[in-house]
């Protein structure tokens, strides 16, 4: 049985909290405060299982994202707290906001105004990037990093659960190409079983698939993590550091900048 998920957020904009991946980080949540929303339904997600459903507070209107980023920032200036960067993550699929374009406005606004020095991260499972006004919002962040788990559709399917059966590697791969190096891929490596199937995403075999994946994308940096914090799915482990190292050799001999998180 899956072990009780609680959401992580329950604010639209959350923190800061120091990420292991980002520095310092502002978080802002896009999605409800007490349900999660995802295009994806990933196995290790921290934030649960998409069953615990949508929640009752509904996804946080434009204008209060805005004004509850303003005030934490003001609040945090007042302080002299340090900020490395504001991102865009929290329960479920930012991009699934209808606003996420006209949002990405805004706090680009308001961070020129208050920490211009901060970047902007978006964390994104990479399932809206077709729609035209996400692509160019993904393309004004610091930070677009999109998320690829496997280059071979059945491990992806395991993984991650897309919710469009059309979301597939064959669809996937040239749409993140076209951000080439305006994106940074993010891949999750872990081993385990779910529903009977065995997933390990480090074979010889997903590695290859991910390096040609990587070479056709020619991304910025490739970000590679295991899990860190408990999953909704139980039978998952993470894989050491040294062997996400090691893994990262085969990536960068291969041309392709990447970073162990
Ligand atoms: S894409 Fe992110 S938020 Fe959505 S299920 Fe996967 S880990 Fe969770």
């Amino acid at each position: 049985m899956p072990q009780d998920q609680t959401v992580l957020f329950h604010s639209t904009v959350f923190g800061p909290i120091r990420s292991r991946r980002l520095g310092i980080s502002l978080g802002i949540n896009l999605l409800p405060d007490d349900g999660k929303i995802c295009s994806f339904d990933c196995i290790y997600c921290e934030a649960g299982y998409n069953a615990q459903g949508k929640g009752s507070t509904g996804l946080p209107p434009r204008e209060k994202v805005a004004s509850d980023l303003r005030q934490t920032l003001i609040r945090m200036k007042t302080q002299e707290s340090p900020l490395d960067v504001i991102t865009f993550s929290g329960n479920g699929e930012p991009t699934l906001h209808p606003m996420f374009p006209q949002i990405i406005d805004d706090v680009i606004a308001i961070r020129d105004k208050y920490y211009p020095a901060a970047k902007i991260s978006v964390l994104s499972n990479s399932t809206r990037i077709t729609d035209p006004a996400v692509a160019q919002a993904l393309l004004k962040v610091d930070n677009n990093i999109l998320k690829l788990d496997s280059a071979i559709d059945t491990t992806m399917h395991l993984i991650d659960n897309p919710a469009s059966p059309a979301f597939t590697i064959d669809n996937l791969i040239p749409a993140l190409a076209r951000f080439g190096d305006k994106c940074i891929i993010q891949t999750m490596l872990l081993r385990g079983t779910h529903r009977n199937h065995t997933i390990d995403n480090t074979t010889p075999q997903e590695i290859s698939a991910l390096i040609s994946a990587y070479t056709r994308i020619r991304p910025a940096r490739v970000m590679l993590y295991s899990i860190d914090r408990s999953t909704p799915e139980e039978n998952l482990s993470a894989i050491p550091r040294t062997e996400l190292l090691s893994i990262a050799r085969k990536i960068q001999d291969a041309g392709i900048k990447t970073q162990v998180n």
